[in-house]
C-alpha cells in the first residue's frame, strides 16, 4: 500500500508523541516502558491497513486490536451518515427516542428471530451491566429477591467494571479491585483441547455434554431457586478462542429452561458477523433471553452497545401498578444518535458487500493455512475458530500440551509487528493460558491478506522457535 501521510505530518507528530508521553494514560500497559520507547500512535487507516507515527504500514489482523473494526478503516459512508445525523439531531437522553435508534432496532431485530427489544448504551461492559440489572430486577419482582445469583464461566470476560469483573473468569484482572458485589458464581469452562485429553473425559459431543452438565451441578449446589441468570460468551475470545464442543450449547439451553434461568449471551466479540453469521449463538440452534453486543455494532466508528431481550423479558418491566415496575436505568450517551446512525450504515455495508459470506470463506482459508503451518511447526498444538475469529495454541510438547512460555508467544507477536502484520495473543491475565495467537482480521479481508498474515506467522515461528 501507499502511505497516505505526507512528509510534513511526520514532523508535527514528534510533538504529538511528546504530548502523549506527558499526559495520556494508555490502557493495558506498563508505562515504565515509555521511558525507553515511544508509544505506537496509529495515525491513519484504510481498509485492512493502518499507519503509525513513523509512516510505517501495518496489515491489521486484529480489527483494531480487539475484534472491532469489522468493516475496515476509512469508511466515508459511515462518517457521512454520522455527520448528517449529528447536524440534524445529535443527542437527547432519557425517555426520548430518535430516528436512527428506531430504524436500527427494527433492522437488528430482523436478524435475531425470537428477540424483540433493544436497549442502547455505550460499551460492552455497560450492556452486560444492564443485563445483570434486568436479571436482578426480575428476581426482585417475581421471586421475592431470591432468584438473584448470576452464573459466569471460568476464563470468560464480560467487562471491566466492578460488577462485570465480579462476573469475570479471568481472575488476575480482578485480583486488585475487590471487594466485589455478591451473587456472581463461577462454573467450569469447556476447553476440550486441554481437558478432554487429560482425564478420559470423552471427546466431542460426550465432552460437550459433560461440560454443560458441570453447570447443572453448580445450579444444584447453589439451589435452583437462587439462580436467576447464566452469562456466557458463545465462543470465548480473550480467554483462549474456545469454540464449544458439539452438544454443549443445546444442553446449556435445556438446563436453563429446566431451572427457569435466564440465558444471557455476550456477543460483544462475535456479534455483527465476526463468525460468519450475524451472531455467534446462531451457529448453535439456541434461543437466548438476553443478548449483549458492542464492538462490531458500529465497527468503532461510534461508541454504541446494546442489550437485546425477548418480549417475554421486556413484558416483566411493564407493571404500571407498581412504582418500581419499570427498568429504572439510564445511559446518558445511550441518547447520542452517532451510535445508531453508524450502526445502520455498518449493517448496510455488511449486507451489500456480502461480508458474512466473505467472512466464512476467508475464515476457512485462515484455518486451512494455520493447519498447514501446524504441519511444519510442531509448536502449534491446536488450531481453533469460526469465521474470522481464529486462534492457534502454541505448546512445547504435543503429547503433554505444555503451554509455550508467554515470553516466546509475545516474541512471535512482536516479530509479526516488525514484519508489518499486527496479530494478537490471548490475554495475559491467565497465567498458563496465554499461549494462543489470536487472529481476527476485518470481514473485508482478501485471500492475499490471509496469506500475508500466515506467511508472517510462519516466519516469526521459525525465528522464535527455530
Ligand atoms: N465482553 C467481551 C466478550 C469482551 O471481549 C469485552 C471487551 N474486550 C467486553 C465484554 C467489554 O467491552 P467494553 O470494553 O466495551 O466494555
Amino acid at each position: 500500500g501507499v502511505c497516505p501521510m505526507d512528509g510534513n505530518l511526520q514532523n508535527d507528530l514528534s510533538e504529538v508523541v511528546a504530548n502523549d508521553k506527558a499526559h495520556v494514560w494508555h490502557h493495558l500497559i506498563q508505562h515504565k516502558m515509555f521511558e525507553t520507547a515511544d508509544p505506537n500512535i496509529i495515525v491513519e487507516g484504510k481498509g485492512m491497513r493502518v499507519w503509525n507515527q513513523a509512516g510505517k504500514e501495518h496489515l491489521d489482523a486484529v480489527s483494531g486490536g480487539v475484534w472491532t473494526v469489522n468493516v475496515g478503516y476509512g469508511r466515508e459512508s459511515i462518517a457521512d451518515a454520522v455527520r448528517d445525523q449529528l447536524v440534524k439531531m445529535n443527542f437527547f437522553a432519557g425517555a426520548a427516542g430518535s430516528i436512527p435508534a428506531a430504524n436500527f432496532a427494527k433492522r437488528l431485530i430482523e436478524k435475531m428471530p425470537g428477540m424483540s427489544r433493544v436497549y442502547f448504551s455505550n460499551s460492552g461492559s455497560e450492556a452486560n451491566e444492564k443485563g445483570f440489572k434486568m436479571i436482578r430486577q426480575i428476581a426482585h419482582k417475581k421471586y421475592g429477591g431470591k432468584k438473584n445469583k448470576i452464573l459466569y464461566r471460568e476464563r470468560d470476560y464480560h467487562g471491566t467494571t466492578i460488577a462485570t469483573l465480579a462476573a469475570g473468569g479471568q481472575h488476575e484482572r480482578s485480583a486488585q479491585y475487590g471487594p466485589f458485589p455478591e451473587g456472581f458464581i463461577s462454573v467450569p469452562h469447556c476447553l476440550e483441547y486441554r481437558e478432554a485429553a487429560q482425564d478420559n473425559l470423552g471427546q466431542g459431543e460426550s465432552y460437550g455434554l459433560r461440560a454443560a452438565n458441570a453447570i447443572e451441578d453448580i445450579i444444584l449446589r447453589e439451589g435452583p431457586d437462587t439462580v436467576g441468570g447464566l452469562i456466557l460468551e458463545p465462543i470465548t475470545a480473550g480467554g483462549g478462542v474456545i469454540v464449544p464442543p458439539e452438544g454443549y450449547w443445546p444442553r446449556v439451553q435445556e438446563i436453563c429452561r429446566k431451572y427457569n434461568i435466564l440465558l444471557m449471551i455476550d456477543e460483544v466479540v462475535c456479534g455483527l458477523g465476526r463468525t460468519g453469521t450475524w451472531f455467534g449463538y446462531q451457529h448453535y440452534d439456541i434461543q437466548p433471553d438476553i443478548v449483549t453486543m458492542a464492538k462490531g455494532v458500529a465497527s468503532g466508528y461510534a461508541a454504541i452497545s446494546l442489550t437485546v431481550t425477548t418480549e417475554e423479558v421486556f413484558e416483566q418491566f411493564k407493571d404500571a401498578s407498581d412504582h418500581m415496575g419499570y427498568f429504572r436505568d439510564i445511559s446518558t450517551f445511550g441518547g447520542c444518535t452517532a451510535g445508531p446512525a453508524a450502526a445502520l450504515e455498518n449493517m448496510r455495508i455488511i449486507e451489500d458487500e456480502n461480508l458474512l459470506e466473505n467472512c466464512t470463506a476467508r475464515g476457512a482459508q485462515l484455518i486451512a493455512n494455520l493447519e498447514a503451518l501446524a504441519k511444519k511447526h510442531s509448536i502449534i498444538g491446536d488450531v481453533r475458530g469460526k469465521g474470522l475469529f481464529c486462534g492457534a495454541e502454541l505448546v512445547t510438547n504435543r503429547e503433554t500440551r505444555e503451554p509455550a512460555p508467554e515470553a516466546k508467544v509475545q516474541a512471535v507477536v512482536k516479530d509479526c509487528m516488525a514484519q508489518g502484520v499486527i496479530i494478537g495473543a490471548t490475554n495475559r491475565s491467565l497465567p498458563g493460558f496465554n499461549n494462543t495467537l489470536c487472529l481476527s482480521p476485518a470481514l473485508i479481508c482478501t485471500a492475499e491478506d490471509i496469506d500475508l498474515i500466515t506467511d508472517a506467522i510462519d516466519q516469526a515461528l521459525s525465528r522464535v522457535f527455530g
